[in-house]
This record gives C-alpha cells, sequence and structure tokens, in this order.
C-alpha cells in the first residue's frame, strides 16, 4: 500500500512543512526572550525541510549539493534540534565541540568519496541512517530522562516519535537490498515512504510539542509568580491561605488539632539601617532557610509579610506546637547570619502560637489569636514564644475586618 503513494508528493510535503513549521517557530521564538532555544530548534526544522529541497533536485543540479550539502545539512538539523531540546528541558549539553566537527567531516569526506571515488548508494545510505538513527536514540534520551514535571506528556510523545524514527532509520539499511539501483526519488519506495511519513510527522510533533512546552513552562512560571515569596521562594500569603483553607477542613474532619505559629524578626528595621536594604534581604533569605531546614517535611512555611513568616503544623496541639516554636527561636538567638559586606549578626524573633480548639474555630479566628499572641511577646520584651486561643469573632468584627459576611450575618 505504500507503494501507492507518490513519493514525489510526500517529499514535496516534507519541505512545505519543513520550511512553514521551521520558519513559524523562528518567528515564535523572536517575541519569547526567555526560550531563545526554540530559535534553534526552528532552525533545525528548516534545515531539514531545506536539505530535503536539496535531496529532491537530484539529477538536476551537481551532486555535491543534492548529495554531499544535502546530507551534511541534515545532520547540522539534528544537532540543532538535540542542542535545542537540552536547553528547552534545562539540560546541560555535553556534546563537545571538537565532536560535532568530527561528525561534520566525517559526513563531508564519506559522502564524497562515496559519490565521486567509489559511487555507492549503499553506503552512502547506511552511513546517513546510522547517523541519523544515532541523533534521533540521543534526542529520544533528552527528551526521556528531562526533568520538567509539568511538561511529562509532551515530551513522551516526542521521545517516542524520535525513537520510532530512529528505528525506521535502521530497517532501512536491513530491508533494502536495492539502494545501488536507485538514481532519482522516484525509485524510492517501501520503507523509504515510510521514513517520508516518519520525518512529516516528527517535524509537525517537534513544533507542535516545543510549542506546548513553553506553554506548559511558562504556565507553571505564572503559578509561580502568584504563589511564592520572590525573595526567600517558600509560600507567600496567598498560597498560605489556600493550603490553610484545606488544613483546616482537614484537621476537622479528621478530629486532629492544627496549629499555627506567627513570627516576626525582633527590631529588623536596625538591621536595614546599620547594613543596608540588601543584607536585610539576605538576612530574610538566610532566615527562611534556616527556618525550612528545621521545620517537619509536612509543616509549611510561608512569608506572611515583611519580616513576618506563618507556619502551619498540621496535626500538633498547642504544646507541641509551643515546643516547636521554642526550638525555632533557640536556633534563631544561635544562628550566626552575615550581611552582604560578610559582617556576621545576631538576631533573635518573637512567636505567637495558637491552635484549632474546636470545629468551630476558623482561619481568621486562629491568625488574630497568633497575632495577639505575638504582640504580647513584643511587649514582653522580644525573642519569645506566647500561646494564645482563638476567640470566634462576632458578627460585627467580622464585617470590621471585612470578612465575607453577608447583610444578613
Ligand atoms: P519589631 O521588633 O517591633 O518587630 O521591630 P521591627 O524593626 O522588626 O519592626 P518594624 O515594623 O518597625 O520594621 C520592620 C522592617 O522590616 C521595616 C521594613 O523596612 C523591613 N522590611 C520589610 N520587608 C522587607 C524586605 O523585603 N527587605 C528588607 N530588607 N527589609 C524589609
Ligand atoms: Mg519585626
Ligand atoms: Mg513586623
Amino acid at each position: 500500500m505504500l507503494d501507492l503513494l507518490d513519493i514525489r508528493t510526500l517529499a514535496f510535503t516534507t519541505i512545505f512543512f519543513g520550511l512553514c513549521f521551521g520558519l513559524g517557530l523562528i518567528t515564535y521564538s523572536s517575541t519569547l526572550k526567555k526560550f531563545k532555544m526554540v530559535f534553534h530548534i526552528g532552525l533545525g526544522i528548516l534545515f531539514i525541510g531545506l536539505a530535503q529541497f536539496l535531496i529532491s533536485l537530484r539529477n538536476h543540479v551537481n551532486d555535491f549539493i543534492s548529495i554531499v550539502i544535502a546530507n551534511e545539512l541534515n545532520i547540522i538539523a539534528l544537532i540543532l534540534i538535540y542542542f535545542g531540546l537540552h536547553k528547552l528541558c534545562q539540560m546541560k549539553f555535553t556534546i563537545s565541540k571538537a565532536f560535532i566537527v568530527t561528525l561534520l567531516l566525517f559526513i563531508f569526506l564519506s559522502f564524497s568519496y562515496y559519490t565521486y571515488i567509489d559511487p555507492s548508494m549503499k553506503s552512502r545510505v547506511a552511513i546517513i541512517s546510522y547517523v541519523i538513527s544515532l541523533l534521533c536514540f540521543l534526542c529520544a534520551h533528552v527528551v526521556f530522562t528531562a526533568k520538567l514535571k509539568e511538561s511529562v506528556l509532551p515530551l513522551r510523545i516526542l521521545g517516542v516519535m524520535f525513537s520510532v524514527t530512529a528505528i525506521i532509520e535502521l530497517f532501512r539499511i536491513t530491508i533494502d537490498t536495492e539502494l545501488n539501483n536507485i538514481i532519482g526519488l522516484e525509485d524510492l519506495h517501501g520503507i523509504h515512504t515510510l521514513l517520508f511519513f516518519a520525518a512529516l510527522l516528527l517535524i509537525t510533533l517537534i513544533s507542535f510539542c516545543v510549542v506546548w512546552i513553553v506553554n506548559l513552562q511558562l504556565q507553571e512560571e505564572l503559578k509561580n509568580l502568584s504563589t511564592v515569596d520572590y525573595l526567600t521562594k517558600i509560600n507567600n500569603r496567598r498560597s498560605l491561605e489556600k493550603i490553610a483553607e484545606t488544613e483546616l477542613a482537614r484537621s476537622n474532619r479528621n478530629n486532629q488539632t492544627l496549629s499555627i505559629i506567627m513570627c516576626d524578626i525582633d527590631l529588623f528595621k536596625k538591621i536595614n539601617d546599620q547594613h543596608g536594604h540588601l543584607s536585610g534581604d539576605s538576612v530574610l533569605i538566610q532566615f527562611s532557610d534556616l527556618i525550612i531546614k528545621n521545620l517537619r517535611k509536612y509543616d509549611i512555611a510561608a512569608r506572611y509579610g515583611g519580616e513576618e513568616f506563618l507556619f502551619l503544623l498540621p496535626n500538633t496541639d498547642i504544646e507541641q506546637a509551643v515546643d516547636v516554636a521554642e526550638k525555632l527561636r533557640a536556633i534563631i538567638a544561635g544562628n550566626t547570619f552575615t550581611s552582604t559586606s560578610t559582617d556576621t549578626l545576631s538576631i533573635t524573633a518573637s512567636f505567637g502560637v495558637t491552635s484549632n480548639s474546636d470545629n468551630s474555630i476558623n482561619w481568621h479566628h486562629m491568625v488574630q489569636a497568633a497575632d495577639s499572641a505575638l504582640y504580647e511577646a513584643k511587649k514582653l520584651g522580644r525573642n519569645k514564644v506566647i500561646k494564645g486561643a482563638p476567640k470566634r469573632t462576632s458578627a460585627n468584627n467580622l464585617s470590621v475586618l471585612g470578612l465575607n459576611c453577608a447583610k444578613n450575618c
């Protein structure tokens, strides 16, 4: 059935797809500052189209152009795609320039030899098939081993397509025994037709999946921007409040206690005044790293405001939470922080702790209680841990706080 397909039309479609998708990706990359690798992948696809164009000119132009240059272009195309995929998958490109130059030189010399000195179509096909197959397997390896959680599906699709193309290339060498009788494109059939299909599918899927992966990465970045604090890289207040809703519901359903610790660095303004704002920023980062290191895996830390942090401790009663806060207080007081000019400095922090004593306590009751306890700790001289019990807020107070309260609540 494959033999019924017109090989010239398939070749034309490959050229057309290569040029359109290649130019499309190159244009798309000009609008993306962070994804310069889309340009390399686009250029690679464009080169596949150009290479096919030169191959289809066989018998109309010099063999050097339609054989040597065309196949060299095919390999450059795959190297560009291989390089672009590394960058897209945030992996280090480890192939050395010397290896690439040697590979291109090998193609150039062997193709020149088997075109002019000892003409052999079979040898040329064997060489190019092995090299394309190797590069396709390498591309498959990159996408299969990439650690982009959000892009697993498009990466797998690409991996499968690269592997299929690599396998067809290998089959081409073993199956086709009449290669030396081939003079022009029209003499190609069978496995070669299949290869054209693979190339068409590969061009389409690379273009489609690259745009898909870029979109997913941008989406992930937006999600991070809206949930992660830009300085300390821990949860921001918006993210914390979302998590808190779920944790509170879970603790009520399981009849467990959820505790929170609100923490504020003492006299932080003085650090900014004495060491500069950048040192202040650096202390905030060191502070949050220290806290994260000393909390349990399932506790949640967030930057609540400037130098204020809030920690959620699921399944922890008030006394255990006070112990945790006391441990953190001692660790902070005993730690040495560094300013940007590598001066060492010491800081302390004050803590307000509370728990949801029963099911009627909501998130705002808890924050209010922790805030009051923290205020108390400051009043008592700072570097202290104070616990407080949440109080149910009356409807009047709720409306003063601007919380969801309809007219008749
Ligand atoms: P207290 O012990 O009463 O909490 O005293 P304080 O100086 O820590 O509190 P105050 O509210 O007077 O000052 C907080 C300071 O935190 C003022 C503000 O400039 C600083 N701050 C808030 N956010 C940041 C930030 O992102 N970076 C830096 N460097 N400083 C910040
Ligand atoms: Mg403070
Ligand atoms: Mg403060």
